[in-house]
C-alpha cells in the first residue's frame, strides 16, 4: 500500500551566536515511505549557487509529485541546500571568520571548532544514505560543462551511477590529486556513497545545468528504488565523456592582462585554433594568445578577465576513440 509524500523542513545543526541570535542550518526532508533515501547537498563554498537551485527545482518537482502521483516515493529524499550559510550570507567561498575552506574540513569533530562542528553534524546526517550528490559550481574565475569528479579509488562503485546523471562528463581523479578532508572522500570511505557533481560557473545560476542536474538525479533516484518504477522523471539526454590525466589538456597564461575570449565554451575545437587574447589595458596591442594544444573539446573557459601569468585559462579534452564512452 503507497504511503503518502510528507514534506517537513529542520535543523540538523545548530550552534549560539557570540550575540543574541543562534545559527541553525536547515534541510528539507521528503519522506514516502520505508525505502532507501537520496541527499542533495549545496552550498558548501559560499560563491556557489547552482546547487541551491537544482534544490529549489528539486523540492517544486517533489511537490509536484505529492499531487499528481501520491506514493510515487518509496524511499526518502533530503534536500541540503545552504550548508554554508556564513558563507552564503557574506559571498565568501570559505567559512568567514575562520577563513576556513568547509570542504577541507572533514569528517569533522563535534567538540571542534565551528567548521569541525558543522562538518561532523552534517557526516551524521548523511551517513547511510543510498546515495548523497554534493553540488558545487565552479569557482568565479572558470566556466564548467555539467561533469562529475570521481576518485579512482572508488570508481568501480560510482562510475555506474555516474552514467545515469545526465552529465556530460565523468572526471577520474588519480589518487595522488585527492584531498581526504572532502566530504565526498569522507563519506565514500565511510561507505556511504558520494558523487561531486560540478558545473557552471561561481556566484551565478545557469538553469540549463541545474534542470540538466534535476534529470539526472531523479532518474537515479528511480534506479535505486527511491521512486517507484512506474513514476515518469525529466527524459535525459546526455551521454557522459570519461576523462582523466591522459587525456585532459591544461592551458596557462603565457602574460599577465585581460582574457578576451575568441571560442566559445563548450565547442569542438582544432589543434591551433584561437581560444583568446591576453590584451593590455594600457596599451593597444596583444600580449599573448591562447591557442588549443589538441584537437577536442573546449569544457573549461577562463570567465574572470583579469590573469596573472601562469593563471588558468582553459582546459581541452582530447577524445577518446572519438566517441562518447
Ligand atoms: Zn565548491
Amino acid at each position: 500500500m503507497s504511503v503518502p509524500t510528507a514534506m517537513k523542513t529542520e535543523t540538523f545543526f545548530t550552534i549560539e551566536m557570540p550575540y543574541r541570535e543562534r545559527m541553525e542550518i536547515r534541510r528539507t526532508v521528503f519522506s514516502g515511505g520505508g525505502g532507501p533515501r537520496l541527499s542533495v547537498v549545496a552550498g558548501i563554498h559560499g560563491d556557489e549557487l547552482e546547487g541551491l537551485y537544482v534544490c529549489h527545482r528539486l523540492a517544486a518537482w517533489l511537490d509536484e509529485l505529492q499531487r499528481t502521483s501520491p506514493g510515487g516515493l518509496l524511499g526518502s529524499i533530503e534536500l541540503y541546500p545552504a550548508v554554508n550559510t556564513l558563507g552564503l550570507d557574506t559571498l565568501t567561498r570559505g567559512l568567514p571568520v575562520f577563513d576556513t575552506d568547509l570542504n577541507r574540513a572533514f569528517p569533522g569533530s563535534a567538540g571542534g571548532p565551528l567548521p569541525e562542528r558543522l562538518a561532523a553534524a552534517l557526516m551524521t546526517a548523511l551517513t547511510g544514505s543510498a546515495l548523497v550528490v554534493d553540488v558545487h559550481a565552479s569557482n568565479i574565475y572558470l566556466r564548467e560543462i555539467p561533469q562529475v569528479r570521481i576518485n579512482q579509488e572508488f570508481d568501480d562503485l560510482l562510475v555506474p551511477i555516474a552514467r545515469r546523471m545526465n552529465l556530460d562528463l565523468i572526471w577520474l581523479h588519480g589518487a595522488a590529486t585527492v584531498l581526504e578532508t572532502t566530504l565526498a572522500h569522507s563519506l565514500n570511505s565511510c561507505g556511504t556513497p558520494c558523487l561531486v557533481a560540478e558545473m557552471g560557473v561561481g556566484m551565478r545560476i545557469t538553469p540549463e545545468y541545474c534542470d540538466q542536474l534535476v534529470a539526472g538525479i531523479l532518474t537515479v533516484c528511480r534506479d535505486l528504488g527511491v521512486l517507484a518504477s512506474d513514476v515518469s522523471v525529466p527524459e535525459t539526454t546526455h551521454t557522459p565523456f570519461i576523462a582523466d590525466d591522459s587525456n585532459v589538456h591544461y592551458l596557462n597564461a603565457q602574460t599577465s592582462g585581460m582574457f578576451i575570449p575568441a571560442a566559445s565554451h563548450w565547442t569542438d575545437v582544432r589543434r591551433g585554433e584561437l581560444l583568446g587574447t591576453i590584451v593590455s589595458p594600457l596599451r593597444g596591442d596583444i600580449l599573448s594568445e591562447v591557442r588549443a594544444p589538441v584537437d577536442g573539446i573546449l569544457f573549461t573557459l577562463r570567465e574572470y578577465p583579469l590573469v596573472y601569468e601562469g593563471s588558468l585559462m582553459a582546459r581541452v579534452m582530447a577524445r577518446k576513440g572519438g566517441a562518447p564512452a
